[in-house]
């Protein structure tokens, strides 16, 4: 593997970038191996770049039906965060944000990780009671946060309109400082070139069809498109498909697939210091690096399998934008897409072993996974390792709907972000 530093830069620089390497080789599938993990998305990908360094496991294939990078992780809005209500959800989303700080360098791949920090707007009563909530809650857990008035809400952020005539004033805002955005399809391909450099082979455009299992219920392989594939254990990480891949092994799982949309403006100069969401009109913004705004909002309300959404939402999004932010009124957008979020009914994942003997599960991280991606891979490459689970996802079980300990972020955020 070619390492990325300057002089590898200049000598291909020079040579006219005829020296580079492939960055993954285009592998097919073997006979059998220790660990297949279903969906090469960030999660996945990442799981199997943890097994190969952390736990020394590389006989390992990560598999997609499409191309890798291509659902959720190369669709969504990039916003990394921690500072959930929670203590298991601090603690998960904290040690990702820790994770996050070194990955470029970890990777030796730019991730582009930008701790820009990311306000939460309160526009009423109950708004600035739950933020205060989660700022207090978070210190108590090591989690940075702090309470902004809305002057310095407009200090930190200039677009922010904080009028009191607005149908929605600001009240204040909570502010992480260390949360912020990071380049989705670099962390995709960051985890899978680091992962392909350690013996795994990444087998992608070839769906898993079924999981299968032994006449003792153990796992034993997947069918796929190109045949059938061994497996002494199986990790699936399948986003918006994980219940239909877990139900061919048996296993039921309370998700409901639902589509999720964003969009971009045209690129303009930077305006927009850091990433702003607003959870009563219901919208939220980042500007990239590229000079787009990249917007986002909430779930379509019907649960579906198509990557697109519907309308309504988008419109309903960019009034929200136009409203908080007067100065975008006359951007013009120019795409919109969609990809398919796996909800739990308390929003929080389930990451661990299931009812069936070598078969684990990362799911359920709905519209929020992106900013779990390094902290959920390295829990689910630790739990599938050790069969056990690591302290950090040991509360994140599938079993938490039967005993009733949820985590509920829902009720705590009254949004999903
Ligand atoms: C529009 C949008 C905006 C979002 N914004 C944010 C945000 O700002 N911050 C945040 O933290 N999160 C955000 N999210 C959520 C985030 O994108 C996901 O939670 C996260 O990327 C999930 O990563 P993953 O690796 O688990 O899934 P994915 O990247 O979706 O990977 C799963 C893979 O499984 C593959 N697969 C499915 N079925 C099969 C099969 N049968 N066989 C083989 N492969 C299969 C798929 O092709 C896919 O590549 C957003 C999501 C969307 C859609």
């Amino acid at each position: 593997m070619t390492r990325f530093n300057a002089f590898s830069l200049l000598r291909n620089a020079l040579n006219g970038h005829r020296g580079w390497t492939e960055q993954w080789p285009e592998a097919q599938p073997k006979p059998a191996y220790d660990v297949i993990i279903v969906g090469a998305g960030g999660h996945g990908l990442g799981a199997a770049y943890y097994l190969a360094t952390q736990h020394g496991i590389t006989n390992v294939a990560v598999i997609d039906k499409g191309w890798l990078g291509g659902g959720n992780t190369g669709r969504n809005t990039t916003i990394i965060r921690s500072n959930y209500l929670y203590d298991e959800s601090a603690r998960m989303f904290d040690h990702s944000v820790d994770l996050w700080q070194g990955l470029s360098q970890e990777l030796n791949y730019n991730v582009m990780y930008s701790n820009r920090g990311c306000l939460m707007l309160a526009h009423t009563v109950h708004d600035v009671q739950s933020f205060k909530r989660h700022v207090h809650a978070n210190r108590l857990n090591g989690v940075d946060n702090r309470w902004l008035t809305p002057q310095e809400c407009k200090a930190y952020c200039p677009p922010i309109n904080i009028s009191p005539d607005a149908r929605y004033p600001v009240m204040g805002g909570a502010l992480q400082q260390r949360a912020g955005t990071a380049r989705h399809d670099a962390v995709a391909w960051g985890y899978a070139r680091g992962a392909a450099a350690r013996g795994v082979d990444i087998i992608q455009n070839c769906a898993v069809t079924a999981i299968r299992r032994g006449p003792d219920g153990a796992v034993i392989g997947v069918d796929t498109e190109k045949g059938f594939i061994g497996a002494k254990k199986i990790a699936v990480s399948a986003s918006g498909h994980n219940t239909q891949v877990m139900a061919t092994a048996g296993v039921r799982l309370p998700l409901e697939s639902v589509p999720l949309q964003a969009l971009v403006s045209e690129p303009v100069k930077p305006v927009f210091p850091c990433v702003v969401m607003s959870n009563a009109v219901h919208a939220y913004c980042s500007q990239s690096d590229k000079g787009e705004l990249v917007i986002g909002s909430g779930t379509d309300q019907y649960v579906s399998y198509s990557q697109r959404g519907g309308l309504p939402l988008i419109e309903h999004t960019i009034a929200a934008i136009s409203e908080v932010f007067p100065i975008f009124n006359r951007m013009r957008m120019l795409r919109k897409w969609g990809g398919i979020t796996d909800n739990t009914p308390d929003r929080s994942p389930i990451v661990g072993k299931t009812p069936v003997q070598n078969l684990y599960v990362n799911c359920g991280w709905g519209t929020g996974g992106f900013k779990a991606t390094p902290g959920a891979a390295h829990t689910l490459a630790w739990t599938v390792a050790r069969d056990e689970p690591h302290p950090i996802n040991a509360p994140f079980t599938l079993d938490r709907f039967r005993t009733g300990r949820l985590i509920d972020e829902a009720a705590a955020a009254a949004v999903a972000h």
